[in-house]
């Protein structure tokens, strides 16, 4: 460890390694800010890596909550600029079906055009034509710039550009308290989670952008920022069953969206509220799973006939408004809170709310808040600066190799060229499912705080695929064990704990193919290779 990053008196320090953190600590070092970003595990574990990777156009808001909407169709023609290789833009369907009231769309139709959503009803036969799986008795349709997108790499490029502007970055060390100095925050107490050695660092102003968990740090820091923990679950399915995302036209409900995604398709959510201390222990039910199953079915029939892969849940960080049971009125909208005039605490800001698609401009607002408190008058250029491989320069296509060369430009952009593929052997791949190769592995460990193999799976995508890591995930370990220079018992353990992760979340929905190929994974891992068996005791799915 570098013991300089604690000698040193930032002007920011951001806590939380979601889309949110490291989209502010972009913005931060951006303007001039000298930054330290502090996660407590790997970056993604919140609800940034367990979402459906929806780039909303805003439309599922507009009826009920216009702020959102305009914010939602703002943020998505900016990241289809700024972010390019992590975005899909095949747009959406919002669909009538015969038990839905057809007298909806004219509203929601017209709220969107209210919002700036570029809305367009369509005949339900050309629906049918621009995406054959969608439900063939719909009776009304209307197209609306939906996409997708990758918010693990998304969150991951704002990392490296905030590093590539000079931010120091620290994984796996949890803020457990805060340095207060005459009624001013001046830092925080760090544990460092995997050594447990304790640590401060020094800030004039920290930013609690740690999402659901924010509520927890602000009560340690002595204020009340309400929040309202809404659990939702979601399912994975083992192909692309549809290239447009496909939503209900109607007030949002259960399992309602459909969101295609390089190679699956992902079918949400169902929305509970959930007491604040469960929420490092989500898991998802056999009543979830069921109503995912049944309402899904009914916007691509397909679906109940199609492997599902797995299951996983996230809990929303959703500001606390009104006694909305499900959470689903409560609006999506930005909270930044300046605990200075708010609670009397200066050096302290809150930003909260919002979505995975309007990160950077939460980053924006907060980022705003800090430069007046500091007298930094640096503009914002965080929508119109590309993404680190998102810029306009070509990437040059190999003669061979063709494969690797498409999945490592689909992932990284013009970031590609920075990954070796000299050889065979560079090329030659350690992933099928998702074509990862032994060079795009090498990349991550060597630029992406990557030192395990579910570190590796949130970078590069390895093991998400249709064997769930079953095939790559020895080989993976054999190059981490080489590359990062681990023991072998070490290698071994990150592999069983890499095992026991994918089959918490093939479990609620293991069955049929996907429990023949949990069986085969245990007998390969577990009887040949002799790793211990899977532990049920914690049971949180990871996407
Ligand atoms: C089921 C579901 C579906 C969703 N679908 C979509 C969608 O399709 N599109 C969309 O735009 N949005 C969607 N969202 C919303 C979106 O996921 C979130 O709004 C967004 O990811 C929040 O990002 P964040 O960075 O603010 O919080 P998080 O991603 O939760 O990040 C907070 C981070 O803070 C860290 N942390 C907590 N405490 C500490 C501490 N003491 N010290 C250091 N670090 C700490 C956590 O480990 C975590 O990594 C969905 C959410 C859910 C739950």
């Amino acid at each position: 460890m570098n013991t300089s990053i604690f000698e040193k008196h930032y002007d920011i320090i951001i806590i939380g390694g979601g889309a949110t953190g490291a989209g502010t600590a972009r913005d931060c070092a951006m303007r001039g800010l000298s930054t330290l970003l502090v996660e407590r595990y790997d970056f993604t574990t919140g609800a940034t890596g367990r979402n459906h990777g929806l780039l909303h156009s805003g439309a599922r808001y507009a009826v009920t909550d216009q702020e959102s909407a305009t914010e939602c169709i703002d943020e998505n023609m900016i990241l289809r600029y700024i972010a390019k290789p992590y975005v899909e833009e095949h747009d959406g369907l919002f669909i009538t079906l015969p038990e839905d009231d057809l007298a909806y769309q004219e509203k929601f139709v017209e709220s969107c055009w209210k919002a700036g959503i570029n809305a367009k009803i369509i005949d339900p036969k050309e629906a049918i034509q621009m995406e054959p799986s969608v439900n063939p008795t719909l009776i009304g349709a209307v197209q609306v710039p939906d996409g997708s997108i990758d918010p693990f790499r998304l969150t991951m490029a704002n990392v490296l550009d905030a590093q590539l502007h000079g931010a120091q970055v620290l994984t796996y060390h949890e803020v457990t308290g805060f340095i207060m100095e005459n009624g001013r925050m001046m830092g925080v107490y760090l544990r460092d989670n995997i050594t447990g050695e304790k640590r401060e660092a020094r800030a004039e102003i920290t930013i609690n952008a740690a999402g659901i968990w924010g509520t927890l740090v602000a009560r340690m820091a002595g204020v009340n920022v309400s929040m309202f923990p809404a659990k939702g679950s979601l399912l994975i399915f083992g192909h692309r069953v549809n290239n447009m995302v496909i939503n209900r036209c109607r007030k949002p409900a259960n399992a309602d969206i459909l969101v295609p995604g390089d190679a699956i398709t992902v079918i949400g959510t169902t929305s509970d509220r959930v007491p604040i201390e469960s929420v490092d222990d989500m898991h998802v039910t056999p009543e979830e799973v069921e109503v995912l199953l049944s309402e899904g079915a009914k916007l691509a029939p397909a679906l109940a006939t199609t492997r599902i892969l797995r299951a996983y849940a996230g809990v929303r960080p959703l500001v606390a408004s009104d006694n909305d049971p499900s959470g689903r009125s409560i609006s999506r909208g930005i909270v930044c809170l300046d605990h200075e005039t708010r609670d009397g605490l200066a050096g302290f800001i809150t930003i909260t709310g919002g979505k995975l698609m309007t990160y950077r401009m939460m980053a924006e607002v907060a980022t705003d808040m800090a430069c007046s408190k500091l007298g930094v008058q640096q503009k914002c250029q965080t929508a119109t600066t590309p993404l680190p491989g998102s810029d306009k320069s070509t990437v040059e296509e190999p003669e061979n190799h063709l494969y690797a060369f498409n999945a490592r430009v689909g992932r990284h952009g013009t970031l590609a060229p920075s990954i070796a593929a000299m050889d065979d052997y560079q090329n030659s791949l350690v992933c099928e499912c998702e074509e990862v190769s032994v060079g795009e592995v090498a990349h991550a460990i060597e630029n992406m705080h990557v030192r395990t193999l579910t570190q590796l799976r949130r970078r590069v995508r390895l093991g998400m695929g249709t064997c769930q890591g079953e095939l790559c995930a020895l080989r993976a370990a054999g190059i981490l064990c080489a590359s990062c220079k681990k023991s072998i018992e070490e290698e071994m353990a990150d592999l069983a704990e890499f095992l026991n992760e994918r089959w918490k979340g093939m479990y609620p929905v293991g069955w049929g193919s996907t429990l023949s190929e949990a069986q085969l994974t245990s007998i390969i891992y577990q009887d040949l290779c002799g790793i211990t068996s899977p532990s049920m005791k914690d049971r949180r799915q990871e996407p």
